[in-house]
């Protein structure tokens, strides 16, 4: 697991450790040993799985591909975490974006443990009948270890609805009459998928930063008026004042959370840039992001990267380099893409004060500790990208009962859900002094611990 990850958790269990209000059963001797059986138990996975696909392709060359299901933790539901298909992805990388998954659910109190896979391949370089043949393998290889009661994947980088519906189908054949429809979460809607579940992350990742810097502030100025927490100073500067945000990569989660911007009426913003892996456009009078969204739906995800495609487009911006989002002069600065953007040899260059992040791990722990000196608010990854994983949980549901919910009912509850979690979790951010990320973690750590300790895993 990554070190940043162990690290974080070992200083929520060391903090927790001294609050003896926090599992008040646990005294003395009993108290260190279980802490440290804690420690050993978080900051490991409980299993690693790892297969070499064997791929025909199309022109009759048989491939072995690295496949990987990393099972973190189940103490609160089965594993539960998405596949992602990239170039980069390796195990070391799978383990702790399988441990996030574990903590996100248990901070959202959504009832799975944490899981992630992956495949080591870049999408684009593949036909459809071979990412087909790829899916179709990965679940006969997986198939022991996957299922609605035990370990439950859904899209993540490089996959969607489409690939979700293929490993659903090949599930269902496998362990024919079977319930298969909770097998996969993040299918598409024909195929027994959620209303809601292809924007809720973007959605979600919005509607947090909407709360910390609108609806949570309303109704709690007094409190932040009277906190040294830095995040009541910047709320406080922010309020009520024109916003500029860059968005870092525009994909199922940037385009989405860019478009919630565009069209939101609490805060005052605009979205002055955009980037993919190619290009980052750049307007300071607010870009038009329903026309990129129009455009990118017609040329395989892409943004206009050329004059003449921001020509076609129809749109005005100046073409930048895709590395320039990050080094803006914005207020707001949202992380989208992949993880390590924000690492310790670029964590000067970055200007923003409030930073949320929509992708898992985008910034490092090295870089997150300088950001916070300088005072930046965070917005983390377990809070703020959760409402995939949230609208999973209400697919699953919805599976299960052949019921099925309308998208505003989905919002609602989707909204409603991480409205709880920072409502739950704010004080102690205000009060203690702690990041938010610390604190999102303290809560997650809580809740497990419980768990552990009521199941008698602890002893
Ligand atoms: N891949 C998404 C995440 O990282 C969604 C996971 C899910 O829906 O299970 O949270």
């Amino acid at each position: 697991m990554a070190k940043q990850t162990t690290d974080i958790i070992e200083r929520s269990l060391q903090s927790l450790l001294g609050e003896n209000s926090f599992l008040p059963e646990l005294q003395d001797e009993a108290r260190t040993k279980a802490f440290r059986s804690l420690t050993a138990i978080l900051s490991t996975p409980n299993h690693i799985h790892k297969s070499y696909l064997r791929i025909a392709r199309e022109n009759g060359e048989v491939v072995r591909i690295p496949a990987f299901r990393m099972q973190h933790n189940d103490t609160l539901g089965p594993y539960k975490g998405g596949i992602r298909f990239h170039e980069s992805v390796n195990e070391e990388e799978i383990i702790n974006l399988a441990a996030l998954m574990t903590l996100k659910n248990a901070l959202h109190e959504v009832p799975f443990g944490g899981g992630k896979g992956g495949v080591a391949i870049n999408p684009r370089e593949y036909s459809t009948r071979e990412l087909y043949r790829i899916c179709a393998k990965y679940v006969q290889y997986f198939t022991d270890i996957l299922g609605p009661d035990k370990d439950i994947p859904a899209p993540d980088v490089g996959t969607g609805s489409r690939e979700m519906d293929w490993m659903m189908s090949e599930y269902k054949s496998i362990h024919y009459g079977k319930p298969y429809l909770g097998s996969f979460t993040g299918k598409s809607v024909l195929n027994g998928g959620s209303l809601g579940r292809k924007e809720a992350t973007g959605k979600g990742v919005y509607y947090t930063l909407r709360y910390l810097l609108h609806d949570y502030l309303i109704e709690n100025q007094q409190i932040l008026i009277s906190s040294e927490c830095p995040y009541a100073a910047t709320a406080l500067t922010y309020w009520n004042r024109p916003l500029t945000m860059a968005v870092q990569g525009f994909g199922n989660v940037g385009s989405v959370l860019a478009t919630e911007a565009y069209h939101c009426e609490y805060i005052n913003n605009k979205v002055v840039a955009v980037s993919d892996r190619n290009v980052t456009l750049y307007n300071s009078a607010g870009l038009n992001i329903p026309a990129l969204v129009q455009y990118t739906a017609t040329n395989l995800g892409d943004l206009p990267s050329t004059l003449e495609q921001v020509n076609a487009a129809g749109i005005q911006a100046e073409i930048l380099d895709r590395e320039a989002i990050l080094y803006l002069d914005v207020d707001v600065l949202v992380l989208a893409a992949l993880e390590d953007q924000i690492r310790l040899d670029n964590v000067d260059q970055i200007r923003s004060r409030i930073i949320v992040e929509g992708a898992n791990a985008p910034i490092t722990g090295e870089a997150d500790e300088i950001l916070l000196g300088k005072g930046a608010v965070i917005i983390p990854d377990i809070l703020a990208n959760a409402g995939g994983v949230i609208v999973s949980y209400f697919e699953w549901l919805q599976g299960r009962e052949t019921q099925y919910y309308s998208e505003d009912e989905v919002i609602k509850q989707l909204l409603n859900k991480m409205k709880a979690t920072m409502n739950a979790v704010y004080p102690s951010y205000l009060g203690t002094g702690r990041s938010l990320r610390q604190t999102c973690y303290n809560h997650a750590i809580m809740k497990l611990s419980t768990n552990l300790y009521i199941q008698g895993k602890l002893f």
